[in-house]
Parts: structure tokens; sequence; C-alpha cells
């Protein structure tokens, strides 16, 4: 009952303490939850903030370039028309690497480009070659000329009637179109010379823009001028004429339909080719060099020239819309992205006045690497994390050494976590912020509820643990004092026998009862033995009482073993005289002295001799034994009665404690004997060995050292 009551209690406890730990850790659990959840959304924050310094990084690097572009343009302008600006501008722009080209656009469309000139007139552009011969076409003595010169192919007339007209004429542009129409007439009187000298004459006039039915006058000087060295048989003169006019093609000197382009940089490759034909092998490899360098430069230009025309055919447009829209005078940049199947154009617009524009077109990938500059470091990013700006077709502009985006698909890692863009998406890209493995915050939630996780299993360990002991320990405590209590009635019982029978005995005796001599003996014998029993008893309690208060003492001295235990042999044999039983003994007598308590060591033999005639059962042989053997000396005590079960071998050394066998075959006892004995052999260094067999018997030996460790003081428990 009492021990359902307390086992009751102590889990009653447990319980609540348990409830209470799920309870704490649930809370625990949920609050770092909310934890992360906060941790989270500040990161999102940085990274919302890291995105904004990118962009925030790509705004200024656009501004300042724009400021400059436009502080640069205005300062060139009070000085220059724009197409003269170009060269005031070419130093300036020339540091700036965001700018790729810079230009004007003049209401009508029309473009100045400050940087390279495309190759020939862009669509829409209009032709701005000067016609020149029409301005004679009602004059009298061009006709004449033009007669002589076609109808009468009269050259040295028709020679000397455009020379006459060139000396009347102070216009620098009539004067090159009559040195081309003199040098002709040279050339077809075979005047080769005068030809040659002519046409020099007419280029240093340096006027590119004239033109005679379509056809720039200075290139059908160069042309002529190869040709008629190459009539003369001067190759190496005629190659160096047509490479001119290669040159001249590709610096945009003249202004070209995109055909008239095509077909005299054709006419002119083929004639140069004509030239060097019959050259020596090395000189002819030398003149192929220079056509190559050329035509590499014509490959650069071309891919430039299809940038400009769509910056004309797509940009300009937008622009144009866009600019509506803003209030002209607003001196805003007006920015605009266009991707293109050749790469993305990035230009921005600033309205100069009312009908000219300044365009320019930024480099996206100067932008790009401007985003990211070596010198001030990566961003600040969290550990893992890494930052890629990212086209529209999800390829890497620039970035920290990331992965496409199917990569990180397939492995799961790194992950995207984080996008953002540019604004007004000028640039037009993404920002994207990835991953590589676990976040901080889901990281340092794990940590935590891993924590919480295995302190409560702690605590349910420690629970079990401590109900198991403290359940253990009451049940303990209870058996002790059951025992205590059948120990008090076993002891009154030990006293009240062998006294009854004293006073029995000495009371026949006394009143004369017994005359038979032998008897009177036998009568004085077990008053002797069962008074000597009682002292035993006494001196158990007394030993045992010692023993509990820690107080025991041991007198040590040099012992006789042989002696002690023929002496204990015969005292046993005395005291149970009366007793039916036979003791054996097989002493050796050559056993060394060892230092011991004579007395407490005897008792302690005296105590397994009684208990081997006690539960002796029906077979009341009992033997003891001392020998020595390896520094050691035994007492052994054997009987062949009840045994003691296994289960119950070690506990019989403790305290109270009597067999369940010893107390259904109501041998009375008190459970203090072989507490004494193995408190006695471990006082003297030794040990204590049973071997039993429930049926069969039992056999104590106690095993002490012939010099033992150290002489204690008897203070333990049994
Ligand atoms: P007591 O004999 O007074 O009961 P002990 O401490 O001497 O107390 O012995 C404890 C218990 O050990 C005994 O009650 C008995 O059950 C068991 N026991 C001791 N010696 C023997 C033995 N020789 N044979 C069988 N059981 C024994």
């Amino acid at each position: 009952m009492r021990l359902d009551w307390q086992r009751r209690a102590v889990i009653l406890f447990t319980a609540s303490l348990l409830i209470l730990s799920v309870v704490l850790v649930f809370f625990a659990v949920r609050e770092a939850e909310r934890e992360k959840l906060l941790k989270e959304r500040e990161i999102e924050g940085a990274r919302q903030r890291l995105v904004d310094t990118i962009d925030g990084r790509a705004r200024s690097l656009v501004s300042e370039t724009e400021k400059r572009v436009l502080e640069a343009v205005k300062k060139a302008r009070a000085a220059a028309e724009p197409a003269q600006a170009a060269a005031v501008l070419k130093d300036p722009l020339g540091d700036m690497p965001l700018v790729s080209e810079v230009f004007f656009v003049d209401d009508e469309d029309q473009f100045v480009f400050l940087g390279a000139k495309p190759l020939f007139l862009l669509p829409g552009e209009k032709q701005r070659s000067r016609e020149i011969a029409r301005s004679l076409e009602n004059d009298e003595r061009w006709k004449r000329a033009e007669a002589a010169e076609f109808r009468l192919t009269d050259y040295s007339l028709a020679a000397a009637l455009y020379q006459d007209l060139a000396a009347k004429t102070a216009d620098p542009a009539l004067d090159a179109l009559l040195l081309d129409r003199l040098a002709r007439c040279y050339a077809k009187s075979g005047q080769n010379e005068k030809a040659l000298a002519t046409y020099r004459q007419q280029l240093q006039i340096g006027l590119s823009d004239l033109a005679s039915e379509g056809i720039p006058l200075e290139i059908t000087a160069l042309f002529q001028i190869g040709n008629v060295h190459l009539q003369k048989g001067q190759r190496a003169e005629a190659a160096g004429a047509f490479l001119e006019l290669y040159q001249g093609l590709l610096d945009a000197r003249w202004p070209l339909s995109r055909s008239q382009f095509e077909s005299f940089r054709k006419l002119a490759e083929d004639r140069f080719r004509a030239a060097v034909g019959d050259l020596d092998a090395s000189l002819r490899a030398d003149w192929e060099g220079r056509l190559q360098d050329l035509k590499k430069i014509e490959g650069e230009r071309l891919a430039k020239t299809g940038v400009l025309e769509k910056v004309r055919g797509r940009i300009i447009p937008r622009m144009r819309l866009e600019a509506r829209e803003m209030d002209a005078d607003s001196g805003k940049w007006l920015r605009i992205a266009e991707p293109t199947d050749s790469g993305l154009l990035l230009a921005s617009f600033f309205p100069l006045d009312t009908n000219t524009m300044l365009g320019m077109l930024l480099d996206p990938q100067a932008l790009a690497s401007g985003l990211f500059p070596p010198d001030s470091g990566k961003p600040e990013l969290e550990e893992g994390l890494s930052v890629a700006i990212v086209d529209e077709s999800r390829k890497v502009v620039v970035g920290q050494g990331l992965v496409s985006p199917e990569a990180s698909e397939k492995s799961g890692d790194p992950q995207l976590v984080f996008t953002g863009a540019f604004t007004d998406s000028f640039p037009p890209w993404a920002i994207d912020i990835y991953r590589s493995g676990v976040g901080a915050a889901e990281r340092q939630f794990r940590l935590r509820k891993t924590i919480y996780v295995l302190s409560l299993a702690a605590v349910i360990a420690a629970l079990f643990f401590g109900g198991f002991l403290a359940i253990r320990s009451t049940a303990k405590e209870l058996r002790l004092a059951k025992l205590k209590s059948d120990f008090t009635a076993t002891v009154s019982h030990e006293f009240r026998t062998p006294l009854t029978s004293i006073r029995y005995m000495a009371e026949l005796l006394q009143r004369g009862r017994v005359v038979d001599e032998s008897r009177k003996q036998q009568y004085y014998e077990t008053i002797t033995g069962e008074s000597e029993r009682l002292s035993r008893l006494v001196e158990n309690l007394l030993d045992f009482s010692k023993i509990e208060a820690g107080m025991k003492e041991y007198r040590m001295e040099e012992t006789d073993i042989t002696a002690l235990a023929a002496d204990v042999a015969g005292r046993f044999r005395q005291q149970a005289a009366f007793k039916d039983f036979t003791l054996e003994t097989e002493i050796a007598d050559d056993l060394p002295l060892i230092r011991a308590d004579k007395d407490a060591l005897g008792r302690a033999v005296l105590n397994l001799l009684d208990n081997a005639v006690k539960y002796s059962g029906g077979n009341p042989r009992v033997t003891l034994r001392a020998w020595s053997g390896e520094d050691a000396v035994n007492f052994q005590v054997e009987d062949h009665g009840i045994g003691i079960g296994k289960p119950e071998q070690k506990k019989i050394f403790e305290k109270f404690y009597r067999s369940e066998s010893a107390l259904q075959s109501s041998v009375k006892g008190s459970g203090i004997g072989l507490p004494l004995v193995e408190h006695v052999v471990r006082a003297h260094g030794g040990k204590v060995f049973l071997e039993s067999e429930p049926g069969k018997g039992t056999r104590v030996t106690i095993r002490l050292p012939v010099r033992p460790p150290e002489l204690r003081k008897g203070d333990e428990n049994g």
C-alpha cells in the first residue's frame, strides 16, 4: 500500500515535470521559429539592399558618364559646329570607357557621328553629295568644251576650253570639276604624266562631297590615277592608288549609298589585284598584307555600321516616341535599352536644343564590369552567397563565378534565393543572388531545435532514471524496514529459547530433582552451552551495533591459525553438544602466523559453523577446513544442507536479509551473522567466497592474506 502510494507520487512528479519540459520545449521551438522568420526578413532586407547598391552603382555610373559627356559637348559646341565638335571631343571621350559612341541627331533624323562614321549612308539618311556639273549646265563655254570632248573628240581643244574655264572661276568646287575634265582629256589623248599631275591637283582641293553623275570626283580621280599607272606599267604605283581608294572608302570619306560602297569597294580590290598580279612574289606578298590589314578594319567598321543602322532603325523611333511624352526642355536624359540579335544596345539621349538631340551608346560590357569594380572588392555578402547579373536570356553578363540556372536546378545547389532588377530596366538585366548550402537563419534554427530536442531527451532520460532510482530506493527502504521489524521478533525469540531451557534445567537442578550424575552433568553442559550461545549472540549484537555506528575496532596480534581453528572447533563442539550433528575437521598443522583479531575471527568462523548446523536440513554433517596457500590462509565451512539459490547468494550478505528457504524452514535467525563475517574478513584484508546449491549444501570460504596490505580500523558497515 505505502509502496504504491510512493510509487504513484514519484510517477506523478515525473510525469508533471515531463509535461512541463515538453511544453517548454514546444514554446522554445516556436520562439526559435519566429526568430528564424525575423532573421529571414532581415536577410531579405539585406539582399534587397545589396540589389539596391548594385542598381545605385549602375545609375551613378551612367549618370556620371552622361554628365561628363554633356559638359564636354557643351564646351565643344560653344566653339564649333557639330561636325567640328567631333575633333574637339575626341580627347575627353577617349577616357570614358563606358561610352562607345556619341552622335547628334537633328529633327529630321540626320546624324552626325563623332566617333567612327558608318561606312555608307544609313537608310533614311539624306544624300549629302553635291552634283557639281549641274551648276554649269547653262554655261556656253562648258557646252562647247563638252562638245569638243565628246562630239569632235578633239581633246586638246577640249582641254584648252576646260583650262580657260578653270582660270576664270574662283569656286574651288568648280575648279575641282574642271580639273577632273581636264585630266580626263589628257588621259584620253595619251598625255599620261599630265593626266596624273592634274588628278593629284584635283585631289588636293579636298572637297569630298563633290560628285559628277553620282560618282564622287575624288573616287574618279583615284581610280584613274591607278588606271593610268597601270597603263604605263607602273604596277606598284597603281596598287598604291587603288589601296588609297579602298582606305578612303573605309574612312567613309565620301557619302555613298550601301550599294555604291559595295561596288566601289569591289572595284578597288579587283583593280588592285590586277595591278599586283604580275609583281614579284615577295613584293606581291607585301601588298597582299596591306590589303588584308584594310580588310580587317573593314570587318570592324561594318559591324559598327550594323550597330549604327540599328540605332537609326530601332532606337531613334523609340526615342522620338518617348521624347514626345517627355518635356523637351526637361534637361533629363532619356535612356533606352534595346536587345538586338548582335547584342544589347544601351542608348541615352539629351535634348541639346529644340532641334538637336545628343545621343550616346553605352558599352554594356564596360557597364557590367563597372558594377563589380575589382578595386572596391566584392559587395558585402553573407557567407555562401554569390551574385550574378544575367540578361534576358539568363546568360550571365557578369557575376561571381556562377553557374547556369539549369545546373543549379539539377543539383539543387546553389539555389536562386533573390532576384532584383535595375531601375527602369536600364540595363534590362536581373540581379540574381544565389545561395549554396543552407541559409544562416535556417542553420541557426536547426541548431537551436536540435539543442532543445536533445535537452528534452536528456530531461526525459534523467526523469526516468531518477524515477527509477526513487522507486527502487523506496522499495529497498521498505524492505529494510520490514526486515528490521522481523529482526526484533527473531532476536527476542533467539534469546528466549536458550533462556527458557537454562531456567528449566537450573530449576530442576536446584530442586534436587535430578539424581542421576550423568544426567546432572548433561544439564550442566547444556546450561553452559546455551549461556555461551547467548553471550555469543550478545557479542554479535554488540559487534553489529558498533559496526553500524562505525566504531568497531580490531585488536590485531600475531595469531597461530592452527590453534585458532582447533580452538573454534572445540568450542563449537562444546557449545552445541546437545545438538545432533557431526563436525569433521581438516586443519593443516603448519599454518603460518598472521596478524589478526583472534576473538573477531573466531566469532566469524563460529557464525559459519552455526549456520552450517542451523541450515543443515536432514543432514547435519559439517566440515571445518583450514589450510594455507599462495600467501593466504583459508578457512572453509561446508555443509550438506538446504543450500542457497543463485539469486539470493549476494543478498544474504546484506544486513537482516534471510533467504526464503530459511524463513520457510522456520529456523530462527537475525540476519546479521554473515554481514558480520564479511566485515571481519574485509578488516583483515581478506575475502569471503560462497558456493552453494539449493538442496545440496553450502561451502563458505574465508581467504585471509598472510601479510594483510594494511590493518584498518573496522569502520565499514557490514
Ligand atoms: P541468520 O542465520 O541469523 O538468519 P545470517 O546472516 O547468518 O543470519 O545468514 C543470513 C541468511 O543466509 C540466513 O537467514 C540463511 O537464509 C542464509 N544462510 C546462511 N548460511 C547458510 C547455510 N550454510 N545454508 C543455507 N543458508 C544459509
